[in-house]
């Protein structure tokens, strides 16, 4: 089944307690493509970049089967600039830059051979925009899944409520889930979420995993344990694209299936952050992909009698 995913491509200047980065290829649409494309082709990416974004990169992601048609390139501007540096603990960071550059002017077109599908991965971008793309799709996807972050709830929050209304499952992050409701805890926070307009809800807590929310029901998923974590920029991204990927394969999406998405999804994620970018998404096979997710089966797997 075809999937849309909308976001950033950009170039990020990243600095972590292990190095340091001045420019690399990323932003939320180029995640969400490398993790998803190992699961779904095509993945239909619509976003913006200047000129100085690489060709390289372009064809790297023609050649996993996504389609660019709906990426402009503007002859004149810069592409998204972000920088960022993160607190030792990794699981929190500092937004030290964000050049909208190209995205000032960011008015998305849907290319004809995009229309009719069925899932649509709003990637963390301006909520205007994100709700353009919804409202030039001819037909409502299956499935509408949308991320943010706290620069639009300070910079756009009206706009972001009113795409809340119109999308099925979003994702955050524990801070942004508070920062959203004012709830400190996360299962009131996500009760308000839920009535905000999405009927599912994916609350990501960094290393120590994810919580799924729909209705009374929860479940949640750890984070692969891992021994270095060298660069998180992106995780977020690429775990939505692992999660909406699965989805999207498989064509199911019952909170049953939506559980072993958050599985594929954190198994990508788990990846993204061993090296900087999406330097390590770009090297992973499909053996090393399902090697995870067995790492994962085995890390939760447990049996107990009930007496
Ligand atoms: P994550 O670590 O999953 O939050 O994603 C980091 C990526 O998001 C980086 O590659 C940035 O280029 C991109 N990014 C950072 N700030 C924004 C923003 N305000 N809007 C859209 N994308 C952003």
């Amino acid at each position: 089944m075809s999937l849309i995913t909308v976001g950033t491509m950009a170039f990020d200047a990243i600095e972590t307690p292990f190095g340091k980065v001045d420019r690399i290829v990323g932003g939320s649409a180029t995640y969400v493509a490398y993790a998803a494309s190992n699961f779904v082709k095509p993945v239909q990416q619509i976003s913006i970049v200047g000129y100085d974004f690489p060709k390289e990169e372009m064809d790297e992601l023609r050649k996993r089967g996504v389609h660019l048609d709906g990426v402009e390139i503007v002859k004149d501007k810069k592409s998204f600039f972000w920088s960022g540096r993160y607190h030792e603990d990794m699981n929190s960071r500092d937004t030290l830059i964000t050049d909208l550059n190209v995205l000032l002017d960011f008015d998305p077109k849907i290319p004809d051979s995009y229309q009719g599908a069925e899932f649509l991965m709003l990637g963390n971008l301006a909520p205007k925009i994100q709700m353009n793309v919804i409202q030039e799709l001819k037909q409502r996807p299956k499935l509408i899944v949308m991320d943010t972050m706290n620069f639009w709830m300070e910079t756009a929050m009206p706009e972001l409520q009113i795409v809340l209304k119109y999308v099925d499952l979003l994702l955050v992050n524990d801070a942004e889930a508070r920062q959203l409701t004012g709830q400190f805890s996360l299962v009131k926070a996500a009760k308000s979420i839920m009535q905000m307009g999405p009927k599912y809800l994916i609350i990501k807590k960094g290393e120590h995993g994810a919580l799924l929310f729909h209705g009374a029901d929860v479940f949640f998923a750890p984070a692969l344990p891992l021994e270095d974590v060298f660069d998180p920029t992106g995780a977020g991204d690429t775990f939505a694209g692992g999660f909406i990927g699965h989805l999207a394969r498989t064509g199911d999406i019952s909170f049953e299936n939506m559980k072993r998405g958050i599985i594929v999804g954190s198994a990508m994620a788990s990846f993204c952050v061993e090296k900087f970018g999406p330097t390590r998404l770009k090297e992973i096979t499909a053996s090393d992909i399902s090697g995870r997710i067995q790492q994962f089966k085995d890390l939760v797997s447990f049996e107990i009698e009930l007496v």
